[in-house]
């Protein structure tokens, strides 16, 4: 009987403490702040400043040769145009061609300056897919309440958006209590080399930046099971990316009198045991994600969230079986390249494979190669750099930070219902290329995107709604009222 007696007061220990922390899993009290005046915008007006810029096919692409810059001139030309006091009254420099960099005197001279980021590019549409969008990717299209067109959302939704709330300012005679640089690049779907020329060109003037936004987060729609109200995803952070390759070597010859293993052997075998080998996880990105959404998510879901010191099996196993949460929770490996002998009847010399990594902040480019070597083991291939292209994730802003919280109170003033949260970018953003240069970065932009949008972006029929536009332009304005609390 004691012992049973034992048992059941642990039971109910047990449930008490799991109660308790889920309800004390919870977004942190924000204060009250005295709101900014927002003012009267013209939704419609807006809405066909943005329609015109996606009109300027602004495509980037990874060959610097075939590179064609005029169509973004005639973008910057019309930008020129359609904010006047913006291009007359703040000097800008041009990187790289076709990036722009401007800096906006701020009053306080003394203060470390503030960073706004959008890129100018688009990616291609697929050929042979024009046909179906429901209206031209290029033509700029206003219709359903929606903005259509390549770039709607990413990212030139972000670049009118700033400057329509810039130009508002400085119609209304504002100055900035700080100073304030925009940059636009030209090329971040393929790298971001105006960025990364801006981010060494203030490295090179001394120039540290207390708070930068770029795109990366945005208001989802939809997007979270079991929530239905719309969650701001507020990228405190990015993962890093590197790809790699592997590469072994064979004796060749003719396929009639092959090896036990080939070089193609060896490298399916090394391919094999990356992908049975996933890099370990960590939950805790994931799990302040879900503090922030508190009360809003199923009672369940919050309850195993609260209690991953007792349940963390029961998620790794849950968040692992989606693609979409597994990104969030580890580095990822992708097998990306294969490549072998040019004939069915030739043994290669050489095999190679490429992996992709996403990598997960905690992880660095270093100790994936390490990870990797290692699950691999196998001295006959080699580990090697591909592409020339490799990040470090950037460091992780802190959600307790005044620039987290002057985002979140932006967001709620101009959209009251709306949740927010912070959600780690697992895409790369020209934000990156700042990690030097910037204290807090952020990835954000107050679009919202439901399924349809998502499939848009990179896809087919990249569209804003109207109203959704005005929102995130309205909370570029209130942010730069409150540049001087940053
Ligand atoms: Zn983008």
């Amino acid at each position: 009987m004691r012992i049973i007696k034992i048992v059941l007061v642990g039971v109910i220990l047990l449930a008490a403490v799991l109660i308790v922390r889920t309800l004390g899993f919870a977004p942190p009290a924000s204060d009250d702040i005295a709101p900014i005046a927002l003012g009267e915008w013209n939704e419609q007006e807006l809405a066909q400043g943005l329609a015109t810029a996606l009109t300027y096919p602004s495509i980037s692409t990874g060959d610097i040769a075939e590179f064609d810059y005029e169509p973004f001139f005639d973008l910057q030309r019309y930008l020129k145009q359609r904010f006047p006091k913006t291009f007359a009254e703040i000097p800008y420099e041009v990187f790289e061609k076709a990036t722009l960099l401007f800096r906006w005197q701020g009053a306080d001279e003394t203060r470390n300056p503030i960073l706004l980021m959008a890129h100018q590019d688009v990616v291609p549409v697929i050929p042979g897919t024009e046909d179906e969008w429901s209206y031209p990717p290029f033509a700029g299209t206003v219709a359903d309440g929606y903005i259509w067109g390549r770039g709607a959302i990413d990212d030139k939704a972000g670049v009118l958006g700033i400057l329509e709330a810039v130009e508002r300012h400085l119609q209304e005679g504002f100055v900035p209590p700080r100073t304030i640089y925009l940059a636009f690049g030209h090329d971040e779907e393929v790298g971001g080399l105006g960025a990364r020329a801006i981010a060494t060109a203030l490295q090179e003037r001394n120039i540290t930046v207390d708070f930068l936004l770029d795109e990366g987060g945005v208001i989802a729609k939809g997007m979270i099971p079991g929530v239905d109200k719309r969650v701001a995803l507020i990228g405190p952070g990015e993962k890093g990316y590197v790809s790699l390759q592997l590469s072994a070597r064979g004796t060749g010859g003719h396929s009639s009198m092959p090896p036990m293993q080939s070089a193609a052997g060896t490298i399916a075998r090394a391919v094999h045991r990356l992908e049975q080998s996933p890099f370990p996880v960590d939950l805790s990105y994931t799990i302040d994600f879900m503090r922030f959404l508190g009360a809003e998510q199923p009672f369940l879901q919050r309850l195993l969230f609260a209690n991953a010191w007792l349940f963390s099996p029961v998620l790794t196993g849950v968040l692992e079986s989606d693609p979409a949460t597994n990104a969030s929770i580890r580095t990822t490996t992708a097998v990306t390249m294969l490549d072998g002998s040019v004939r069915d009847n030739v043994l290669p010399i050489k095999a190679s494979a490429v992996v992709n990594f996403r990598i997960l902040p905690g992880d660095t480019v270093e100790s994936v190669i390490d990870y990797v070597t290692a699950v691999v083991d196998d001295p006959s291939i080699q580990v090697s750099h591909y592409g020339g292209f490799g990040s470090n994730p950037s460091p992780v802003a802190d959600t307790e930070s005044v620039g987290f919280q002057v985002l979140s109170d932006v967001v709620k003033q101009v959209s009251p219902e709306t949740l927010v949260a912070p959600r780690l970018v697992v895409a790369a953003t020209d934000a990156r290329h700042f990690n030097q240069v910037a204290k807090n970065s952020f990835r954000f932009m107050g679009v919202e995107v439901g399924k349809k949008e998502l499939e848009g972006i990179h896809g087919t029929d990249e569209r804003v709604s109207v109203a959704s536009y005005a929102e995130a332009v309205k909370m570029y304005y209130a942010l730069i009222a409150r540049a001087g609390e940053l």
